[in-house]
Parts: C-alpha cells; sequence; structure tokens
C-alpha cells in the first residue's frame, strides 16, 4: 500500500507475547512506516543494569541505576532487514530477549525515572507520525492522540507456548512452566504497577488472537487502516 496521503501515528499494546512487534512490524513494512518496539528499549535498560552490576542477588540498586540513565544510549539498526536494538552502539539484540533480562525488565520498567526517559525518546522518534509503535502504555501514556490504537490479548497459556517456541528455537533452554510463570508475573507486574500501568485505551480495538493466525490478524488490522484512508 504506498503511503501517499497524511501520516499517522498507530499504537500497538497489550499483553506480553501477544505477537504484537511480529504484527507491527508488518504493518509498518505494508505502510512504509517507522516500527519502533518500546519493549526493547526497557530491555536494553534491564541489559545495562545487569552488565554493569547495578542487578545482584538482593534486587535492583535503583539509585545507581537513575544516576546512570544519562549514560545509556539506545539505538536501532538494521541488519538485513531485522531491528537491532544497540546500548552505546554495542549490538544487544542477541541477549535483550533471554529469560535473564526477561526475569527483571517488568520490574526496571516500574521505575519512574526509567519511563520518563524512555517516553520521551519514543515521543521524539515518533515525533513526524508515519510510526507504528508497540508497548504496554503508547496508546495511553506516550501517544494517547495516535489516531489508530490496538490492544492485544490471547490466553496465558498460548503466549506461553509461542514464547517457549521462539526460545527453544534460539537454542534457549527453557521448560515451558518457567516462561509460563514470567508471562504471568510480567503481566501481573505490568497491569499493577503504579506509573502508566498497563490499561486498553478507551478507544483501542481489543483483538483477542487466542485463536487467529499472524496473516488473519494481519488481514483484520489492515481493513481497519484502510478505512481511515491514509
Ligand atoms: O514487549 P516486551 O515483552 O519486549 O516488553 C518487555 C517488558 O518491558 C514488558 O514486560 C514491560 O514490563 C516493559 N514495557 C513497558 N512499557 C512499554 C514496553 C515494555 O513497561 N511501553
Amino acid at each position: 500500500m504506498e503511503n501517499t496521503k497524511n501520516k499517522i501515528t498507530i499504537a500497538i499494546d497489550g499483553h506480553s507475547s501477544t505477537g504484537k512487534s511480529t504484527l507491527a512490524k508488518a504493518l509498518a513494512k505494508h505502510l512504509n512506516y517507522i516500527y519502533v518496539d518500546t519493549g526493547a528499549m526497557y530491555r536494553a535498560v534491564t541489559w545495562y543494569a545487569i552488565n554493569n552490576d547495578l542487578i545482584n542477588s538482593s534486587g535492583i540498586n535503583e539509585i545507581a541505576l537513575i544516576n546512570s540513565l544519562d549514560k545509556i544510549s539506545i539505538g536501532f539498526t538494521n541488519i538485513s532487514g531485522k531491528n537491532h536494538t544497540n546500548v552505546n552502539g554495542l549490538d544487544v539484540e542477541g541477549y535483550i530477549r533471554g529469560l535473564e533480562v526477561a526475569n527483571w525488565v517488568s520490574k526496571i520498567a516500574s521505575i519512574p525515572q526509567v519511563r520518563k526517559k524512555l517516553v520521551a525518546e519514543q515521543q521524539y522518534l515518533g515525533r513526524e507520525k508515519g510510526v507504528v509503535m508497540d508497548g504496554r502504555d503508547i496508546g495511553t501514556v506516550v501517544f494517547p492522540d495516535a489516531e489508530l490504537k490496538f490492544f492485544m490479548t490471547a490466553d496465558a497459556k498460548v503466549r506461553a507456548q509461542r514464547r517457549y517456541d521462539e526460545l527453544t528455537e534460539k537454542g534457549e533452554s527453557v521448560n515451558f512452566e518457567e516462561v509460563l510463570s514470567n508471562v504471568k508475573e510480567r503481566d501481573f507486574m505490568d497491569e499493577n504497577r503504579e506509573d502508566s500501568p498497563l490499561r486498553k485505551a478507551k478507544d483501542a480495538v481489543l483483538v483477542d488472537n487466542s485463536e487467529m493466525s499472524r496473516e488473519e490478524q494481519l488481514e483484520k488490522i489492515l481493513s481497519l487502516v484502510k478505512k481511515l484512508d491514509i
């Protein structure tokens, strides 16, 4: 689809492992829009904290992390059509998707100073519209005026199975119960944190994809985009 008219902002929020990023990427490609994976930005900060001894067995050293935020520069590069997340120029894509980062990321994402920094960066990245952004607070906090908002969910077991398949395909050795409990725990923490909890924006379209294929989802969403005549 050629984007010749007014560019809009598309916000895709929802629970963990609902395939938000797969859908957001496909949509961005189709519309020739920018895609921003905001979860990767929270994962990048978490990776930095783990690798700079700001997390240990007793938990996160919040004060030290907050004081280090100015030193964390997050960027994206495109390598053979795939988005790679960088921290201070280092490609961390291969590290941020595993369970170690997943186990800490929602705690890191509940720190208001972390959110403030990343939300400002996200608003900057999307300032010219023509963007598909996925996360937890895009339609509620980052771009409350987005023209099109989706909220994705699916049964927790279905989501854990998808994540489990992804991780094992990458060679990570995990067990299903561990992945399921991480998915549920992240949902709980994301929905119950004080700052910008995960909520469906009133004007977001609910997509439950427990029993939908990727193609069906993209088709459904594209039909809504087409109605906007962009
Ligand atoms: O989307 P993804 O699963 O990669 O996000 C990782 C974590 O980052 C989420 O579980 C959530 O805690 C946090 N996050 C957030 N706000 C966003 C995007 C992600 O709090 N906009």
